[in-house]
């Protein structure tokens, strides 16, 4: 992508109402656009790592044999009315009118609909296990949306949905979600710590909230000091679920079973949770099946979110500096910043050409050809957080070789043009 043919609305001022640096960042890299309060429209570079983790999290959704589907924004009263949450939900649902005076809501949610869906067409034990997932935006009526993304009030999430024949099978559904969870955060790029929940509203016993550690958390979090050591290896329920980890509500002193030093109190952002609630929406809006002996069981079931959009402002937070957003390489919209810093007919002659073998060898590349001073393109650059900036310079035509420069370490190498291509093959 050339930047002078780009929409990338960058911000030069640091806009008064982002309290947080996410939020501050997202902003001034013309990331996100606030259409009221709490809704957001997402710009093109917004737009591009939102849609890298949403495949990220998908292919780890789909590895463990959960298949996509997409449900309505919109969905009518009468399913909540038989699942008893329709009053119970209170003003965090947005609930609207049709032409015909009939009661729809924008889904914060989507047991109904997909309980609806699964009662239809499964009948039989033979056809569970089954796990069905969408990544689609949500609507909840926050009382005090804030942080930008963080807490919107339309917000993107995956919601996956299990169904078991039993209690026992459900705990492997809910086994292999977790698990699923570790290596999907662990792609991101971030460590989120699995917690023992509360399972709220929806009720259950199961549950577990994955948090980031970050300052500008909205939970409180204690858990076990071995979490900071634990590496990949160690990623299981198996393992995992032995520690302390709990958020809020579920801490007291009194009766903490881990004490001083071991003991590590922070703040966590939530980014995903995962609960089994057995036969709720079976029973409520009878989904039944007809078990092995013949006689009809209603299907346990689990639900697991992750905050989609939520992620883009936490790993921001856990991965910037006083210049801008440092993208892990996985999520990053493009690798690789190129930089004309000199504006003369003959960098540009250079750069465009290394543009085109960028580009013809699949190596995802934004390139800033505009008419502007070498210091804003650098500041630009950093600010928006590409993993990698080649600098064409001075020095290109002087020796022949550009600047390669890593915006995690700052580390700067010299490399020739060839030698460029060919490290980001
Ligand atoms: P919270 O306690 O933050 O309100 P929740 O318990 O209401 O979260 P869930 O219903 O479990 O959230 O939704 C699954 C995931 O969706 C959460 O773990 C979080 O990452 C994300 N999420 C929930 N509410 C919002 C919101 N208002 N804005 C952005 N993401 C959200
Ligand atoms: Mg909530």
């Amino acid at each position: 992508m050339r930047l002078s043919q780009y929409f990338l609305p960058t911000l030069k001022e640091t806009p008064s109402e982002a309290q947080i640096a996410s939020h501050r960042l997202m902003l001034r890299a013309g990331m996100i656009n606030q259409t009221t309060s709490g809704i957001y429209t997402w710009l093109p570079l917004g737009e591009l790592v939102l849609k890298r983790i949403d495949q990220i999290v998908a292919e780890e959704q789909d590895r463990i044999g959960c298949f996509r589907i997409t449900m309505p924004t919109i969905q009518p009263a009468h399913l909540w009315q038989e699942s008893g949450r329709y009053d119970d939900y209170g003003k965090e649902m947005l609930r609207i009118k049709d032409r015909h005076d009939r009661e729809m809501l924008y889904g914060p949610t989507h047991e109904e609909v997909v309980t609806d869906v699964v009662r239809q067409y499964v009948s039989s034990y033979r056809q569970l296990p089954l796990c069905l997932y969408q990544i689609h935006w949500k609507f909840r009526d926050e009382i005090r949306p804030r942080f930008g993304v963080m807490r919107g009030r339309e917000f993107y999430m995956k919601d996956a949905y299990s169904f078991d024949v039993d209690a026992a099978s459900a705990r492997v559904s809910y086994e292999k979600m977790y698990n699923a969870y570790l290596r999907t955060f662990a792609r991101l790029g971030i460590k989120a710590v699995p917690m023992r929940a509360d399972s709220g509203a929806i009720g259950g016993d199961l549950s577990h909230e994955f948090h980031v550690v970050a300052d500008t958390g909205e939970s409180a979090v204690y858990y076990d000091k071995t979490f900071e050591s634990i590496t990949e290896a160690d990623y299981s329920m198996e393992k995992l679920s032995k520690l302390y980890a709990v958020s809020d509500e579920k801490h007291d002193p009194d009766t903490c079973p881990i004490s001083g030093d071991q003991l590590i109190s922070r703040r966590g952002i939530e980014v995903g949770h995962i609960f089994y609630f057995g036969t709720k929406y079976s029973k409520s809006m009878n989904l039944k099946v007809t078990g092995e002996d013949g006689k009809p069981i209603y299907p346990e079931m689990g639900s697991y979110g992750i905050g989609v959009s939520r992620l883009v402002a936490a790993i921001i937070e856990s991965s910037h500096d006083e210049h801008g957003i440092i993208w892990p390489e996985q999520v990053a919209p493009f690798r690789v910043g190129l930089i004309d810093a000199k504006n003369n007919s003959e960098t540009q002659a250079i750069s465009t050409q290394l543009y085109e073998k960028f580009k013809n060898a699949g190596v995802s590349v934004l390139y800033d050809d505009r008419d502007e001073r070498a210091g804003i393109k650098f500041s630009d650059i950093d600010l928006i957080g590409l993993p990698w900036q080649v600098i064409i310079g001075g020095k290109t035509l002087t020796n022949g070789t550009v600047e390669v420069k890593n915006r995690s370490t700052g580390a700067r190498e010299d490399l020739s043009l060839d030698e460029v291509l060919t490290k980001f093959l």
